[in-house]
């Protein structure tokens, strides 16, 4: 199964991601994790990408798409399927995964889109830097992030619509009842 989730910052996207491909067991691929990995490291893609992440801007196009493609590569993605985690988030993102798919012959099979009112969204992310400490969790760089999601992220969702692959969750409720409803979609 190759799957697709979309989400804004704080919807709990990361957490229903690592559940699903838990269970489904495909490789759970999150740009996020693999650069806050690369900054921990001190890698060269780690000094790159920091002054993006601790404003919350998106890291740029070739950095990440580099990222990618070294991972499908791998041989689990071609033979389990993956979970795309916080990617593709632009436009051109999507454009250059649909072209590495078609090459690859590994079409997406569905866009989990979770679904989280404003509001909500920075009162949990607030919460989560008290508990998390993630230096791009405060409140400047949380409505940052927040303006990127609706200005370049959702987009992508409209160019997934025409592909009909979308499912819309509403992320309200607890850890469980959301996984139970992407289990629904997704089965
Ligand atoms: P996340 O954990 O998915 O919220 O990602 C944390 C930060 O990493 C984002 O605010 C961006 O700065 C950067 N990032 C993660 N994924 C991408 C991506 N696909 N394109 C550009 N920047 C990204």
């Amino acid at each position: 199964m190759k799957l697709v989730f979309i989400g804004p910052p704080g919807a709990g996207k990361g957490t229903q991601a690592k559940i699903v491909s838990m269970k489904y067991n495909i490789q759970h691929i999150s740009t996020g994790d693999k650069l806050r990995e690369n900054i921990k490291n001190g890698t060269l893609i780690g000094k790159k990408a920091e002054s993006y992440t601790s404003k919350g801007e998106l890291v740029p196009d070739e950095i990440i798409l580099d990222m990618i493609k070294d991972i499908l590569n791998d041989n689990s993605c071609k033979t389990n399927g993956f979970l795309l985690d916080g990617f593709p988030r632009n436009l051109n993102q999507k454009e250059e995964l649909d072209k590495l798919l078609k090459k690859m012959n590994m079409p997406i099979d569905k866009v989990i889109v979770i679904d989280v009112p404003e509001k909500e969204l920075v009162e949990r992310l607030l919460l989560r830097a008290e508990k998390e400490g993630r230096k791009d969790d405060t409140k400047e760089v949380i409505e940052n992030r927040l303006r990127i999601y609706n200005e370049s992220t959702k987009p992508i969702i409209d160019s997934y619509k025409k592909d009909n692959l979308v499912h819309f969750i509403n992320g309200l409720g607890s850890v469980e009842e959301i996984s139970k409803k992407i289990f629904d979609e997704i089965s």
